[in-house]
């Protein structure tokens, strides 16, 4: 699809040389966005003009949101509905004024707080006398499945700009949409596609019957680049959850926590025996860690321990490896960038119960360490933007970051195999009917499952992953008996309807297979009355079981 530029409003001349801001917004041209496949694209007009607080007058934007029905932040200003394709008072000003909302006047913020209290019966007429025009095209395209994708891109462009131009946020999008400027993004037409038919369609959610949850999720390769995301399901995309919104991320967190830092400081193995025992109250109502299903196994096997999401152990591990190493692991080997020094506790990285949370963008970079041998990439939405004359504006040329060592990435993909493949493992739902190998973790945030606010899964195959959020808008709605497996099953069905062309993961020429026992952990004899493929770096095999 080759769509026709945009043309808003009419550029400075200036603004083509430089990074200046203009006093009012002039010719503003959509950037041709080339695709992963070839086609090329056009921006939509809701990813322009977000406000921040300084350039704005915040009575008269507390007004705008009350007037919306909701509480006044600059996120909700910005996503404030104003009419059918225009969300944001940034938008809306320069869609009905022709002007930044920095130089409305009274009497205009009124006008579009009037528009935000019914849009149905305001916007048109406004519309009808806006200063700039809007393509047809431009106003579907802010309808387009590609919204929520391009509203990332285009954050991402702006915030590299911003800092590459040394110039403010407005400057940076006016070099965006400058006449004749290239965007190449990893963005897939095709996956984008297959997730809105899964999001789109209820059917996908029906488990829930009394309260309709939202979703989010993003799919990304294994070299950091975000194929396509979902903001919202059936239809409901007014903020971007997958992008902007940050969730905790209940045990989905483990592996990047505390298995993985524990597994390189080789503080355990693939079946190393760990202590599934509360650390106090020990056989009181109030045991704590409670796991998820109240029972507790003494002495298990890691494996087993991940497998079955257990609490205990990693909180263990938490204490082990010291919550400010597990912090540290997560920010700068997993590459979280919004996590708080309050994380450190055992709740948040034994949990995954966050201050804030992290974005799905975010998530799925982490796990991907898992499928590629150990390399973490940052969530790249776009790789290049270039001008009319083929100069580089700015790029993302990550090269990755070792994160963990190749062979103890092959020793975790193989424990995050054991979650789906095992008939004990607690990720059964996101196994594909072809036998694809899938590796992956749930994760669940609440207090049993009565009041879950939260529930996710994040899996990889051999050449995707994702990262699938299902909860509520509203930080501590409860999730009312939700299907555990649901995030899992959606999981699946976006991964069922992908390309596929490789079935298992790449093995680790460094790493051992070897039979162990699950009993004791140890390498298994002829009398080891049951046993489990192990995995261990050469030279680190257990010693024989001495049990049997
Ligand atoms: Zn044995």
């Amino acid at each position: 699809m080759i769509a026709k530029r945009i043309l808003l409003c009419v550029l400075f001349a200036g603004m083509l040389t430089g990074c200046r801001g203009p006093a009012e917004p002039h010719v503003y041209v959509s950037p041709a966005v080339q695709a992963a496949d070839g086609t090329v694209h056009e921006l939509p007009v809701s990813a322009l003009y977000p406000l921040s607080e300084d350039t704005i007058n915040i009575e008269s934007a507390k007004e705008i949101c009350a007037a919306a029905g909701t509480a006044y932040s600059i996120d909700a200003l910005n996503a404030v509905r104003f009419g059918e394709n225009i969300f944001g008072a940034g938008l809306a000003s320069v869609v009905y004024f022709g002007k930044y909302a920095a130089n409305l006047t009274a009497e205009e913020w009124k006008m579009l707080a009037s528009v935000a209290a019914d849009p149905a019966k305001y916007a048109p007429a406004l519309t009808g006398n806006a200063v700039s025009g809007i393509s047809p095209q431009a106003q579907y395209a802010s309808r387009i499945p590609e919204t929520a994708y391009f509203d990332a891109m285009t954050e991402q462009i702006v915030t590299d700009l911003t800092a590459a131009k040394k110039c403010t946020r407005e400057e940076a999008f006016a070099l965006l949409y400058s006449e004749g400027v290239t965007v190449e993004t990893p963005f897939s037409p095709a996956m984008q596609k297959n997730v809105d038919a899964v999001y789109d369609n209820p059917a996908s959610f029906a488990k829930e019957t009394k309260s309709f949850p939202q979703s989010a999720c993003a799919v990304t390769d294994h070299a950091g680049n975000v194929l396509a995301i979902a903001a919202g399901n059936q239809g409901n995309k007014a903020y971007n959850r997958a992008y902007r919104t940050l969730h905790s991320i209940g045990s989905s967190v483990k592996p990047l926590s505390v298995y993985a830092p524990a597994i390189a400081k080789r503080i355990i193995s693939f079946s190393s025996i760990v202590e599934d025992a509360p650390l106090e109250n020990a056989g009181r109502p109030d045991a704590y860690p409670q796991n998820y299903n109240g029972v507790y196994d003494g002495n298990i096997t890691v494996t087993y321990a991940l497998r079955q999401s257990k609490n205990t152990v990693p909180v263990r591990l938490v204490n082990a490896l010291g919550g400010t190493e597990c912090l540290a692991f997560l920010r700068q080997n997993c590459g979280f960038t919004t996590l708080t020094d309050q994380d450190s506790t055992a709740s948040a990285l034994a949990y995954g119960k966050f201050e804030e949370g992290v974005s799905m963008a975010e998530l799925t970079a982490a796990y991907q360490i898992f499928g590629n041998g150990g390399t973490y990439y940052a969530p790249r939405f776009y790789t290049r933007v270039t001008d009319r004359d083929g100069n580089v504006l700015t790029e993302r040329t990550d090269s990755g970051k070792q994160a963990l060592e190749p062979a103890d990435a092959w020793v975790m993909n193989r424990l995050l195999y054991y979650n789906i493949s095992k008939d004990d493992g607690i990720a059964q739902a996101a196994r594909l009917d072809d036998g694809s190998e899938v590796c992956g973790k749930t994760g669940t945030v609440g207090n049993g499952i009565s009041s879950d606010t939260d529930r996710l899964f994040v899996g990889l195959t051999p050449e995707y992953c994702a990262a699938v959020w299902i909860g509520f808008d509203a930080k501590n709605a409860v999730i009312d008996k939700l299907e555990y497996k649901l995030p899992g099953e959606v999981w699946k069905q976006i991964m069922e309807g992908a390309e596929r062309k490789t079935m298992t993961f790449t093995p680790n020429p460094d790493v051992i297979e070897a039979e162990f026992c699950t009993e004791t952990g140890m390498l298994a004899s002829a009398d080891c009355p049951k046993k489990e493929t192990g995995y261990y770096r050469e030279g680190e095999l257990p010693k024989s079981c001495n049990a049997h």
